[in-house]
């Protein structure tokens, strides 16, 4: 039974990557210190999967960026924004296609970025004009395959699929639909895959994630032909295609019926799937099975594994099923092995647990078990496994009496605010009389390396607790100072406090737990290390409120207290498995509420609850979607509804699809909305023009994730565009996001200009009146 993997994670157990990136990107290294890097991670990478005893080996599936980026790079889908750096190195090129340019006479704005799928990756949407053409750069790909087959690798390099790749991308012209630049596409992948397979490759892997989504019959037909298209002739290797996220539900005879060698399933999200799948797969095909579970950390049930494989086996013969994680490893960490002398999750549950490194061997020694027919019950390592989860299933570290009480206890009343909206917003008139296009920021100010030193020496001993909290408290007071100067109206502390903004909370919640090394990449060189919620949840005490009570006791303008919202904190957790997702998220919104309450008690009259991840926990399937919205929106009511009229509650939210889900947003009944929407400029407001949001919004006018500081005028045009669909008296000003990754130059610089768009906003809108 062949086994593989579908993809490892690349930034590095220690984040060698994310290091030698953002030291490349500030000129302390060089390109060929960059490369070597990178090479000398893919060789652990590689080594690692190797001692596991994998039959196929991923490669292809590194990037310094961004894989759906390196994929527009391959088949020459460069914007013509970026044609005068064509001739720049490939790395050079990729990042400035992701994260804009702006030096030696070169202007350019960022491609945009948003969320892979429901996933908390970030991935870079390709751009595609009518008369797109697309063209082979295969040097990467190829070089990879040539590293990894000179290790003496099985390689499998990793190709996103032609049709998941266009769908991916969004059109930057109206009157064509990018599926219909397939014709153009294919030729490409042609060529590429036979270079792969002249450069050695048995197998290449094609994900088409979008074969586990709803699909058009338009789309369906499309897939039909260009797999057709791609296996009409020519010596290619073995495909595999691989699905994940979710079942392949409707689209089970279409993908079982692709002209290729093998199709992976996921069978962690959607079990189910395979009795469908089993009868529609035809004698040439292999059935991959995902088994191991790529995007959560609990460690394999090999009972329930063997009974899928063994099922498998059963009706197509070992040597037509292979076995495999769910999806591309790219979501877990690297090694639970780390945690062991780490000493922050407790050791139960580090027994419970399972990383990148050992999701490879739950792999393999699924494989090897399954062989065993009815024997493999027997074996040792079975039974020690189920002893484990029997463990799990009755720790007193899970099970919380009170707190499951209190979620019982939850009326429709603790989900309404008291009174309407226009009932509030006057009352929050009164209380914080804010000028006409208010501005504000999203919250966090550049979190500097000395800001991080502060933090590494408080954890170190070297500061003690009262030392700490003075060096913050300097940072808050500078930051309310500078926020006074430049001209800001609702003003922030500057989260200097958080490390990041779901692990901050996770480390002061009941029924959460740390790792030390569990980094998940976020997007490029940014990654987050997100709480494990092994158990029922509960606020031990206040958790932010000193510092922004604080802040607030410096100014005479309102201070906007920053809190995560449940959903927010749930989605980029490691979720306990074991109780429906929803219930751990009411335990949450208990927590934020409480939180929120206490705040208010403080004398903080603005409260921001972030839910970023709001978006990407929209199942992906259409029928899956109106009971999340249901569970979600009452979850962030529940954390946000606790408080006075005269409250103002913000949320914001940042690099998703907004546009289908805005009624949905609406629903939430925030006060004010900050969102992110420079980078798409501004695309997002053509959801308003078919639907009227109700509350206050601030589009955002700075992309933060770019180093280039945008002009007062670019963002009073953003702020006019806004205006056509948003009356001006609801239209705040503000960037698209925290400003933790920004320098404070480009802050100083960038809000200064901020400032002055919303002025000027209020000169032309809103004249003063005659003397
Ligand atoms: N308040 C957070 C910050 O400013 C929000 C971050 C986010 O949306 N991802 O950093
Ligand atoms: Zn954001």
């Amino acid at each position: 039974m062949l086994t593989h993997n579908l993809g490892y994670p690349r930034i590095g157990a220690d984040r060698e990557l994310k290091t030698a990136c953002e030291r490349y990107w500030s000129n302390e290294i060089g390109l060929q210190e960059l490369e070597e890097t990178g090479k000398k991670l893919r060789k652990i990478h590689w080594e690692a999967q190797r001692e596991a005893g994998l039959g196929l080996i991923p490669c292809n599936d590194f990037s310094f960026y961004d894989q759906t980026l390196d994929l527009s790079l391959t088949v020459g889908a460069v914007p013509p924004r970026f044609s005068r750096l064509s001739q720049a190195p490939l790395p050079e090129l990729a990042f400035a296609m992701a994260r804009g340019c702006q030096k030696e006479g070169v202007d350019v704005v960022a491609m945009e970025m948003t969320k892979w799928f429901d996933t908390n990756y970030h991935h870079l949407v390709p751009e595609f004009t009518r008369d797109q053409r697309f063209s082979l750069t295969p040097d990467k790909p190829l070089a990879e395959l040539k590293e990894a087959r000179g290790m003496g690798l099985p390689a499998k390099p990793v190709l996103i699929g032609p049709l998941s790749y266009l769908l991916l991308g969004k059109e930057k012209e109206s009157g064509f639909h990018r599926i219909e630049l397939l014709k153009r596409l294919l030729p490409v992948y042609r060529e590429l895959l036979t270079e792969l397979k002249r450069g050695g490759a048995e197998w290449v892997q094609l994900d088409e994630p979008f074969l586990a989504l709803d699909l058009s019959p338009e789309i369906a037909t499309a897939y039909r032909d260009a797999y057709a298209q791609l296996a009409a002739g020519g010596s290619l290797p073995k495909l595999l295609v691989a699905t994940y996220f979710a079942g392949v539900g409707d689209n089970a005879r279409l993908a079982a019926g692709l002209p290729v060698s093998a199709l992976h399933i996921d069978l962690v999200r959607a079990p189910a799937q395979l009795e469908e799948v089993l009868p529609l797969i035809p004698h040439e095909l292999s059935l991959s099975l995902g088994v191991v579970d790529g995007r959560n950390i609990w460690k394999n049930d090999f009972s329930r594994s063997l009974r899928l494989v063994q099922r498998a086996v059963e009706a197509l013969g070992e040597e037509r099923v292979m076995v495999a994680p769910s999806c591309s490893l790219l979501h877990v960490p690297y090694d639970c092995a780390l945690e062991r002398d780490a000493g922050m999750l407790p050791a139960e549950v580090i027994d419970w647990i399972s990383f990148a490194r050992q999701k490879l061997d739950e792999v393999v020694t699924i494989a090897s078990l399954a062989v065993k027919g009815g024997a493999a019950l027997e074996d040792p390592r079975v039974i020690a496994n189920a002893q484990s989860l029997e463990r799990r299933r009755h720790s007193p570290l899970i099970h919380r009496p009170d707190v499951k009480e209190r979620v019982k206890g939850i009326t429709p009343e603790k989900l309404r605010r008291s009174s309407p909206f226009a009932t509030r917003r006057a009352r929050q008139q009164e209380a914080l009389a804010l000028p006409s296009f208010p501005t504000t920021t999203i919250g966090s100010f550049p979190q500097t390396a000395e800001v991080r030193r502060l933090r590494s020496r408080l954890t170190s001993g070297k500061l003690s607790a009262e030392e700490y909290r003075a060096e913050i408290e300097r940072e808050i007071e500078r930051t309310v100072r500078f926020q006074e100067e430049v001209g800001l109206d609702v003003l922030v502390h500057g989260e200097y406090e958080r490390n990041d903004m779901v692990q901050y909370f996770g480390e002061q919640l009941e029924g959460c737990g740390f790792t030390r090394g569990g980094w998940v990449q976020s997007f490029g060189s940014r990654c987050v290390r997100p709480p494990v919620i092994f158990g029922d949840v509960e606020r031990r005490g206040p958790m932010t409120v000193s510092w922004t009570v604080f802040a607030q006791s410096l100014t005479e303008r309102p201070v906007k207290g920053m809190l995560t919202g449940p959903v927010t904190i749930l989605q980029w957790s490691f979720v306990r498995d074991d109780q429906p997702r929803s219930d751990t998220a009411r335990q949450l919104a208990l927590a934020i509420r409480d939180e929120a309450a206490e705040l208010e008690q403080g004398g903080i009259r603005v409260i921001q609850i972030d839910e970023p991840a709001f978006r990407e926990g929209v199942p992906l399937k259409l029928a899956d979607r109106a009971a999340y919205f249901a569970w979600a929106a009452d979850c962030f009511r529940l954390s946000t509804s606790g408080v006075d009229d005269a409250t103002q509650i913000h949320t914001h939210m940042c690099y998703s699809e907004f546009n289908d889900i805005i009624d949905r947003i609406a629903a939430l009944d925030a006060d004010v909305i900050t969102i992110e929407a420079s980078r798409s400029q501004m695309e997002l407001l053509e959801a308003f023009k078919e639907f009227s949001y109700p509350n206050d919004i601030g589009p955002g006018v700075w992309d933060i994730h770019s180093p280039r500081i945008p002009s007062c005028e670019e963002m009073f045009d953003l702020l006019e565009r806004a205006l056509e669909c948003v009356p001006k008296e609801r239209l705040w000003v503000n960037p698209d996001c925290g400003l933790k990754t920004r320098g404070w130059s480009e802050t100083r610089a960038a809000l200064a200009n901020m400032v002055f768009a919303a002025r000027a906003l209020r000169e032309r809108y809103f004249a003063p009146p005659a003397r």
